[in-house]
């Protein structure tokens, strides 16, 4: 192999085998964009940082791509959310905002992912026609602008995917000016469905094409404001409702130890004081929960109640 020159598909399999990471053959990968080198200085260890992403997502895309659906390029970032981080704390919101990119000829899908880029439970989907502008910034982050005038911010971008991203949508924006490729969408970025992957329209909240529903973020928001984390576990998002509980439980315990010493030692005004601080907790404790998961759940859809044999029944709450 001539130094510079890019690596042909058979020499990306041989190492991919080598490496003990193979792709599956029956997936229609661009496999000079993904592993456009084969040496180089530690290129093995991106090889295979590369490789465990896209078989973390093998299954999934089995599933989501349509005949004929070629994969350009697949990475992995994370959603910047400032509400949440506020709210919840950079670690949590970083871990609920890993997001997963697959640049098809089509479209970009998107996906909720955990830590190693395994899809979860949350899909969506853009046209190259919906998107205005892809850039790569500073410090890893990804800014996308969208035809109905959103932005997604996105961080965590390796520089190489960053470079990779802006060329791969500059060319697809490219050819969809030439083919017209433009489908009809009810919001630039489509909410698609967990288990066919068809497309949920905007603010529609049952699937036209399986029968499955999905959690409005007010029905979860509400259950968040009755109890807290109630909202989290029913997202799936376990490990930070586990944790929100806990300290739900630690400051209920505290409230309450402060309440019943000072209706058994009362002094001045020390049981008013109590209650109001009891008060004050569970406004904040209640109200700040049910914000967090209307903000969390508004961002995508979250599963409800399975696919259905038939045309599903009307009458959801
Ligand atoms: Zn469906």
């Amino acid at each position: 192999m001539a130094p510079g020159s890019p690596p042909t598909d058979d020499q990306i399999r041989t190492r991919l085998n080598d490496l003990k990471l193979p792709l599956d053959p029956g997936i229609k990968y661009r496999l000079t964009n993904l592993f456009p080198k084969l040496d180089g200085w530690f290129i093995n260890s991106s090889i295979k940082t590369k490789a465990k992403l896209i078989r973390e997502m093998e299954h999934t895309l089995e599933e989501i791509l349509q005949p004929g659906e070629e994969v350009l390029y697949i990475a992995k970032g994370i959603q910047q959310a400032f509400l949440e981080t506020f709210f919840m704390g950079a670690l949590w919101a970083q871990m609920i905002n890993q997001t997963g990119f697959v640049f098809t000829n089509a479209r970009v899908l998107m996906m909720r992912t955990n830590g190693k880029g395994k899809p979860l439970k949350t899909f969506w989907m853009i046209y190259y026609s919906e998107i205005v502008s892809v850039k790569g910034g500073w410090a890893g982050s990804l800014t996308v602008k969208l035809k109905d005038r959103r932005t997604l911010a996105f961080g965590g971008f390796p520089k190489a995917d960053r470079q990779a991203i802006e060329r791969i949508v500059e060319e697809a924006i490219e050819n969809y000016q030439q083919t017209g490729f433009a489908p009809d969408t009810t919001q630039s970025l489509e909410d698609l469905c967990c288990h066919c992957f068809d497309t949920v329209p905007k603010n529609d909240y049952e699937c036209p094409e399986c029968g499955a529903t999905f959690w409005k973020p007010s029905q979860l928001a509400i259950r968040s404001l009755i109890f807290p984390s109630w909202g989290d576990f029913l997202m799936g998002h376990y490990a930070f409702a586990c944790f929100e509980l806990l300290g739900y439980i630690v400051g209920l315990g505290f409230v309450l130890l402060s309440v019943s010493m000072a209706i058994s030692n009362p002094q001045g005004d020390s049981v008013l004081d109590a209650v109001l601080v009891a008060i004050a907790f569970f406004a904040m404790a209640h109200v700040m929960d049910a914000s967090l998961t209307y903000i969390v759940a508004n961002k995508g859809l979250n599963p409800r109640i399975g696919p259905q044999p038939h045309s599903a029944e009307d009458g959801e709450d």
